[in-house]
């Protein structure tokens, strides 16, 4: 008998959670990871616990997780980082403010509180908008983390319970174990691939392609913004299957710095920042708000998403693969949905029932 029930790939925001998930269930778990924990994509993201409504399927995967952000964050919010800054998802044009009072119908029927704002209750709030803006629509619920410190957290907890981590890189997932890098074997019941943008380098039949993203943060400049902004148009950008683009995306730290995001590209791997795309985001963030052109940045990075060809993460049973379950493809939006994520695939791996429906995320779609 192997001395783990679980290996985990991969200790990013998602590895962690289902770390976390797991041993909270009495599974014997050993996490592995190459560099640090929560140094991938879980570093570069914004950490934005936002309730996503594109399809209904992410609305409720978005919304089961930001719930258990909830939960999680409790009495320590200061451990996460968390602020529950809400969202304002800012409308340029009549257009997107049509948008956004569709997509108040879809929050409001789900239960999510949000509020829409004419231009004179937007400026109230965000003194630093430009002028000429149709409105928003405000989501108080929404909040935000600093990922890679809430990632350690899931870890130390599965730790506590006595979970395992070892450092190493793992070359082949082989039936019921891996094969690490340096020739070393370990095994176990079920294999958790969560190795984000890097899984389809193990699994190369995985339709998971990277998208890079850019993101600056300035110095302090407390209230100078007081909830995330979120342009419509993000939208339109975000799912884009190919091209490069630019959306505004602004985000109040609780250290008074503010973080500027992002622009998305495919067909690289390679995190350099590219000072022309960094360019282009700044000055559509700029044109949002235009004192921010005279804020002092201080460092840019970038990060790659994991993109599935519908949006929508990989979670549960490998189509083919008896004991090997994928939890990973999350896009933009795996540190919100991490949570739930792992909760959906810690109930489908003891045979339990599930809080949402799972078939949505089942990696089997794609093999129809
Ligand atoms: C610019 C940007 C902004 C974002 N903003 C947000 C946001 O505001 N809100 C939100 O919800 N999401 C956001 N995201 C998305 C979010 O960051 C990701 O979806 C999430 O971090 C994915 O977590 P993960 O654990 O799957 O991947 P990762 O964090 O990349 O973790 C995977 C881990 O697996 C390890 N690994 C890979 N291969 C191996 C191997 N062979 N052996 C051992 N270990 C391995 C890696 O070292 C890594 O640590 C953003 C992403 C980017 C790039």
């Amino acid at each position: 008998m192997s001395q783990n029930d679980v290996i985990v790939i991969g200790a990013g925001i998602v590895g962690a959670a289902c770390a976390d998930a797991l041993s909270q269930r009495g599974l014997r778990v050993m996490v592995i990871e190459q560099d640090m924990p929560g140094s991938g994509a879980t570093a570069a993201g914004m950490g934005h616990l936002v309730v996503m409504d594109d399809n209904p399927a992410e609305l409720a995967l978005s919304a089961y997780s930001v719930s258990l952000w909830n939960s999680l964050v409790g009495d320590l919010p200061q451990r996460h980082e968390y602020s529950r800054c809400g969202t304002i998802w800012v409308a340029a044009d009549e257009e997107e403010m049509d948008a956004a009072r569709t997509k108040a119908d879809t929050l409001s029927a789900y239960g999510i509180a949000c509020e829409l704002l004419a231009p004179s209750a937007l400026y109230a709030r965000e003194p630093q908008l430009r002028t000429g803006l149709a409105g928003g629509l405000l989501v108080p619920g929404d909040g935000l983390v600093y990922p890679p410190k809430s990632a350690r957290i899931l870890l130390d907890r599965a730790i506590r319970r006595g979970a395992t981590t070892l450092r190493a890189s793992v070359a082949v997932i082989e039936d019921n174990g891996v094969l690490l890098a340096d020739g070393a074997r370990h095994q176990a019941q079920h294999v958790v691939l969560a190795a984000g943008s890097r899984s389809a380098t193990l699994l190369p039949e995985l339709p998971v392609q990277p998208k890079k993203g850019h993101i600056a943060i300035t110095d302090r400049y407390p209230g100078f913004v007081h909830h995330q902004l979120v342009e419509l148009g993000y939208i339109k950008s975000a799912h884009a299957a190919s091209g490069d683009s630019v959306a505004f995306n602004l985000q109040p730290r609780p250290t008074g710095q503010v973080l500027i995001g992002s622009s998305r590209q495919f067909d690289t791997i390679d995190l350099a920042v590219e000072p022309a795309m960094l360019q282009r985001m700044l000055r559509h963030a700029a044109a949002f708000t235009p004192a921010l052109a005279q804020l002092n940045v201080l460092r840019c990075w970038t990060g790659l998403r994991a993109a599935t060809p519908d949006g929508l993460p990989l979670i549960g049973p490998h189509a083919a693969r008896r004991g090997l379950w994928l939890a990973t493809g999350h896009e933009g939006l795996g540190i919100t949905t991490s949570l739930a994520t792992a909760q959906l695939l810690a109930a489908q791996m003891s045979g339990d029932s599930t809080r949402i429906p799972a078939a949505p995320y089942l990696p089997g779609r794609f093999n129809d």
